[in-house]
């Protein structure tokens, strides 16, 4: 394929998923969150007043509580929008502020709801059912608090065994759905956990990396066990650079122990925002070519959730950046990686996660020109961030899945906090999108 073929594949694949994005105007309530971002995403001040409030709301006891919260952090702003100098009049009665601390409340709880499926594996049970009736799969991650002790990552564990046994059977009772169901390389597992390895264990540190590793052994090779027994498929997600080698020496290890080379189907992920991580997909390449499985190694390919974290540490501690900083860089990055991936099938399985229009047309288009079929793609969006991509992707026949929150509203702030964060960003896609950048803008080759 040459690079004048890709590209207007890219543009061609690119505007067909934006035509068939669904329209806002069914959705009121989907259109106001949106505008309450698009404001936020304009407002320094205001974006940091809110996300100090939507950190407070599950310590607050009262409604008159919260509405002290609310217009105490709405006070900080210097120059209010009338709607906002509005709510803090009302903030001076004890009527008025029953009520706004009732709306505050009622606010998060329903932005929430829009990124996190239910309190339990069985509560998401109903949301998981609708997404796979409208051709998409899911990845259920269980939120939780740190973990500080070995008993919460025990309990950790716990959950996520008590998941695997929810979600598979209820998985096996769904419709057949071919599209989800297989690839060039065999059979897809219904069920997916994602899981973390620092809710595995307290002691995964950076200066001690094998201490963590260690401890958090014998809890993921159960959950791998569980996982192969129920016939799930168990993703092991990526964290801040500080663990990434415990994770992935972790997870490497345990799949190539003899009684876990026929299952189950696991995976791992990639982050394309860290400069070395063409450096960390050779490792991955030649550990495959070294360890036949019976499931090939499922390998998600994400930018990176934790950009201002690694570029503030190394500052902080005076380390060169392990992170690219121009957006653009981090972009093309992406897509060299996309298509060594793509070039490396049957030897892993390949799912793309991102909800930038042009970083998964270019997926796409490549998988096609290599001459893949749809089916050999996966494409993966978060839940709530991507609905409307992965309405798109599945209504054009590709294979989706979702990726699944199930906590409880206290679990979810510090993830609800991080996609709000990531969606009202400068440099994010989404919110370029929410600006209303034009189309030939946002399919734009990363330059
Ligand atoms: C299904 C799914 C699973 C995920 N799992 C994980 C996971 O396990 N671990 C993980 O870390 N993340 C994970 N993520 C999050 C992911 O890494 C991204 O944060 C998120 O998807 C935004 O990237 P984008 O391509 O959608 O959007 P875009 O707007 O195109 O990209 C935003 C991303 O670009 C990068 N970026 C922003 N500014 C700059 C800059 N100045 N210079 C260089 N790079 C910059 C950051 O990584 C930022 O998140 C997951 C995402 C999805 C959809």
């Amino acid at each position: 394929m040459n690079d004048q073929e890709l590209e207007s594949e890219i543009q061609r694949v690119g505007l067909a998923l934006s035509r068939a994005f669904p329209s806002r105007r069914g959705h009121p309530i989907r259109a106001l969150d949106e505008r309450a971002m698009e404001i936020a995403s304009q407002d320094a001040e205001l974006r940091a007043a809110l996300f100090r409030f939507v950190d407070v709301v599950p310590a607050c006891r009262s409604t008159d509580d919260l509405a002290s919260h609310l217009t105490g952090f709405l006070e900080e702003i210097h120059d209010q929008p009338p709607s906002l100098s509005a709510a803090m009049r009302l903030g001076n009665t004890k009527a008025g502020r029953a009520a706004l601390g009732a709306a505050g409340a009622a606010g998060v709880r329903h932005m929430a709801h829009r990124f996190i499926v239910g309190s339990d594996p069985r509560a998401a049970l109903p949301t998981l059912r609708g997404l796979w009736r409208d051709g998409i799969a899911s990845s259920v991650d269980l939120l939780g608090e740190a973990t500080v002790t070995a008993a919460e990552a025990d309990r950790y564990a716990e959950r996520c065994v008590a998941a695997l046994d929810t979600l598979a059977p209820a998985y096996a009772a769904m419709a057949p759905d071919e599209r989800l169901e297989c690839d060039g390389c065999g059979p897809l597992p219904r069920a997916n956990l994602s899981v973390k390895v620092s809710a595995l264990t307290p002691l995964l540190r950076p200066q001690a990396p094998d201490r963590g590793k260690r401890d958090a052994a014998p809890r993921l090779r159960e959950l791998l066990r569980r996982a192969a027994s129920v016939g799930a498929h168990l993703h092991i997600d990526m964290e801040s650079l500080d663990s990434r080698e415990a994770v992935l020496e972790l997870v490497l290890e345990l799949l190539s122990e003899p009684e876990l080379a026929t299952g189950p189907s696991a995976g791992i992920v990639l982050q394309a925002y860290l400069r070395d991580s063409p450096d960390t997909l050779d490792r991955v390449l030649a550990w495959a070519q070294d360890t036949p499985r019976e499931a090939p190694l499922v390998v998600r390919l994400v930018k990176g959730a934790y950009w201002d974290h690694e570029v503030v540490e190394a500052l902080q501690h005076g380390w060169s950046v392990p992170v690219f900083e121009r957006k653009a860089d981090c972009d093309a990055n992406f897509e060299r990686l996309t298509r060594r991936l793509l070039e490396a099938r049957p030897l892993l399985r390949v799912a793309i996660a991102s909800h930038n229009l042009r970083s998964v047309s270019h997926a796409i288009a490549c998988n096609r020109l290599l001459g893949g079929a749809d089916c050999d793609l996966e494409l993966q969006v978060l839940r709530g961030l991507g609905d409307d991509l992965g309405h798109a992707l599945a209504t054009g026949g590709l294979r989706v899945r979702a990726y699944c929150p199930v906590g409880d509203l206290v679990a979810g702030m510090a993830y609800l906090v991080r996609r709000l964060l990531e969606n009202t960003a400068n440099e994010s896609f989404l919110a370029d999108q929410a600006h209303g950048v034009a189309i030939e803008q946002l399919l734009a080759p990363p330059a």
